[in-house]
Parts: C-alpha cells; structure tokens; sequence
C-alpha cells in the first residue's frame, strides 16, 4: 500500500490535522504521526487511509486515479477573457477617508474616458473571442460618466450574447436617468455600506444630510430591485472596529445576507492615513468575533448570514473546483480570464495593481488598449502565479485550498520572497483554514448550523470531518 504525502499541522486540542495534496484531510493524534513519520503504519492505519483516498496499491487503479482527478480539479485554469473591469473616469463625489483608488475631484477635467479612448475600448472588447462578457464599471464614481456607460452598454448588448453589467456606485447622488440605467435586468449594482451609520458617516459620507441621502438611496434601490440586484459591502478601519452585531443589525435590516468583511486596503492611497500594513493579528482577532456573532444570529433567526470570505475559504475546503474568487485561486493566473482597463486605457491585471502602480511603487501596468496587452509582463507576473512549489507553502496541510496575491506581495514588502509565514497574505489564511477545521470540527450544534448551512449541505453531516483514532 502506498501512501500519498500528508501534510500536518497541530490544531486546537492538542490533536493533529493532515491533509493530502489533492485536499483530502482528517484528524488524528501525535501517535499517529509519529508511526507516520517513522514508516511503522498498522494495517488499521492503512485501511483508514485507503478507505479514505489517501493511499492506492498501484499507479493507475481506481484510488490512485481518483486522486488525481481530485488534485487537477483544484488547479484554476482561466479560461479565455470574458470579464473586464472598466474604469471610464477617476472622477468621484466623495472622499472617503479610506479611499484606495486614485480619485479626483466631481469637477476635475482630464480624468474621464476620452471619445478616442472609449473607440478603442469597444474596438477591444469587439475582439475579444468570448461570447458571453461580464462588465463591472469602477472609479471615482462610474455614475459621473453615466453617458459612456450607456454607450457600452449598448455596444455589449449589440456585441455578445450574454452580458451582465455590475456598477459599483457610492449611490450618494443618482440622477433620474443613473436609477432608469439601474433598473434593466442585466444590470446590478454593487455598493459600501461601512458596518452602520455612524461608521459610514465617519468614514465616507461626513455629513448628516449626505449620510441621510445614501442610505435612502440604499433603501430605494433594494424596494426597486430587491437583494438579487444589489449588493454591499463594509470597508473596516482596525483601529476603530464597530460592534459586530451592529454591522449584522445594519445589514439584515436591509436584507442583506452576505457581508464580506474587509479591512482597509493596504493598497493604494489608503495606506497614508491607515495603520493596514501588519494588522493581521488585530483583524484576525476581529474576524473570529465576528463569526461568533454570526454563528449565534444564526442559530435563531429564520434568514442566516454569512462572511462571504470565509464561506469561499469553507467551500474550497470541501469541494474541488471552486474558484470563483480572484483572491484565493491556485494558480492565480493574472491578466488571462479578466482585466482592468484603467480611466486612460492602461491594462492591469487587477484593481489593487492598478494602486500600485499610481503610487509609483511598482510599475504593474501591461499595455493598453491602443497597442494590445504585453504579453512578456503578463507570462513574467505569471511565472510566480503559483503555490505549488513554494518552499514554505508545501509543507502547509492548508496549500491545496489556499491560493497565491502577488500584488499583495509586492505592495506591501516591494518583493514576492518573503518567508511566507512573515506575510499577511500567509497569516490571514493560516487563521482562516483553521478557523474552518476548528468549525468543521466543533461539537457545539450552534457552529454546526451555521457551517452546514455556508457549506450549502442541507444538515450537518459529522461524516464530513473524519478522524482517526
Ligand atoms: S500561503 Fe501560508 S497558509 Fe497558504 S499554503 Fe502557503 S503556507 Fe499555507
């Protein structure tokens, strides 16, 4: 009997956790490990290990190939481009004291699309080879430049056939026209609702009267187009953390069920005025508590909410192929299946490359949208897209469902070779991972709620963490 490598890791309770490369995992004991670690396993050992995946009799019999079906499914591979975001002007009507994008004032000229700018947006996006297209319209804020929005939208409809188009507004002032532009079906809109109203204030609207205008316009959206058309998300600053329960009361109160709970950006301009460069510790401490909350709203109430993250970190752990996140993928392949198209048609792989480069830290930028993209920057970034060969990454029983941020990386230590455990990238899903395993794992029926419910299982299954003894 061969048994595939096992990775470990000691988790609350003194017992151990391992996990295979293809991202099979169960739990044992220091005994275990040690007649693991010194190739003295029993025949009970073997017949666990083989009932369970983690071992084959010969290359090619049904365990072996099963594994490795398992272990390519949790490899992302992008398919061709068919999501852009666009960013038609840098122009914005708030001034969020966070702000990460380079904004500029409502009344600056020079920063919005120009018409030969806008032709070859749609020239590009004419040759993209995709037939179904998802658009989301960045900032400042997209809805100052309602006009070219309209023109690409019409151009899209024309052009694919599917499209979806995401505005991620501030909804501080929408005119007449900006809500009949929100209605169409294929149109969404995405928005920050900082935890309650005295954070949001504080920290984007600054005024009464401007607090009172966005959280009507909120409230107008959701009567117009309900929750499966808008969407929201809190922006949190460490160094003043609301209540969770606030931020749970502020969200379910517009039926909002899904909050993805964000620490200032490191990112960009929001690093001058915010301490977010090593808060991991800080915020992981928040986060749990954050669950806590959540774990007990859940256990009564009839509409359950959850930490979109982590909810994306619980999936990966107990199924393959979900990557649906350009955050936490392996490998995070840049500048292939999506692109940012910045206010002067510059391209950048993602939205916080696009930061880095303004700040002049970093020169992250692949081409535009005159001359095509520069595929010589896109295949280096890419070169190191991967976790598989980390040196620290593959001892972590975590590597088959974390993923890799280069430009996380490079903002906040200028380099990509930093002993994985020293980054906050690292230290975020190392507390991450084990906050499912210790959830996964937990005998309190209140967390097993909730994670059967984040996990998309009808009722908790035990089955699901398997140990053995
Ligand atoms: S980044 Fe950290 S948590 Fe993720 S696989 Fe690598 S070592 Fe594990």
């Amino acid at each position: 009997m061969n048994v595939f490598p096992l990775k470990f890791r000691e988790v609350t309770g003194g017992s151990v956790l391992f996990a295979d490369d293809a991202g099979g995992f169960f739990k044992s004991d220091a005994d275990f490990l040690e007649r693991y670690a010194t190739d003295r396993l029993q025949s009970t050992d073997y017949r666990f290990l083989e009932r369970n995946g983690h071992a084959f009799s010969e290359v090619g019999d049904l365990a072996y190939t099963g594994f490795v079906y398992r272990w390519a499914n949790r490899l992302f591979q992008p398919g061709e481009l068919d999501y852009v975001i666009l960013v038609p002007t840098l122009r914005c009507n708030l001034n969020c004291s966070y702000c990460q994008v380079s904004r500029v004032n409502e009344g600056t000229p020079g920063f919005d699309w120009t018409s030969e700018t806008l032709e070859a947006v749609l020239g590009f996006l004419n040759g993209l080879p995709t037939k179904t297209l998802k658009v989301e319209f960045q900032g400042g804020e997209p809805l100052l430049a309602l006009n070219i929005l309209k023109e690409v939208r019409a151009f899209c409809r024309e052009r694919f056939d599917k499209v979806e188009f995401v505005v991620c507004t501030n909804l501080q002032r929408v005119t007449d026209d900006a809500w009949e532009f929100l209605s169409d079906d294929d149109t969404f809109i995405s928005t920050s609702v900082d935890a309650n109203p005295e954070t949001h204030q504080r920290q984007r609207t600054v005024s009464d009267e401007k607090t009172t205008e966005f959280f009507g316009n909120l409230r107008r959206a959701l009567d117009l187009f309900g929750t499966p058309k808008v969407s929201a998300l809190p922006t949190i600053d460490i160094c003043n953390l609301p209540d969770p329960a606030s931020i749970i009361e502020t969200f379910t109160g517009y039926g909002l069920n899904s909050i993805y709970l964000r620490p200032v950006n490191y990112q960009g301009f929001a690093r001058k005025r915010f301490e977010a460069k090593d808060v991991s510790v800080q915020w992981n401490a928040y986060h749990a508590a954050f669950l806590e909350a959540l774990i007990e709203h859940n256990w009564t109430a009839t509409e359950p909410v959850e930490e979109y993250y982590f909810v994306h970190c619980l999936r990966r752990v107990v199924r393959s192929g979900h990557h649906g996140h350009a955050d936490l993928r392996n490998p995070n392949i840049l500048g292939r299946s999506y692109i940012v198209i910045d206010h002067d048609g510059t391209f950048y792989p993602t939205d916080e490359a696009r930061m880095v480069t303004r700040l002049g830290q970093i020169d992250l930028s692949m081409g535009n949208v005159r001359t095509g993209p520069e595929e010589s920057v896109i295949a280096t970034l890419n070169e190191e897209a991967f976790n598989n060969f980390h040196p620290d990454c593959v001892h972590c029983p975590y590597q088959a469902y974390c993923g890799v941020d280069l430009v996380d990386d490079l903002s906040r230590y200028g380099r990509i070779d930093v002993p994985k455990h020293l980054t906050d990238f690292c230290q975020r899903h190392t507390y991450l991972f084990d906050k499912v395993f210790e959830l996964l794992y937990s005998d309190d029926p209140k967390a097993q709620k909730s994670i059967a419910l984040w996990a998309g299982m009808p009722q908790f299954d035990p089955g699901v963490a398997k140990v053995h003894p």
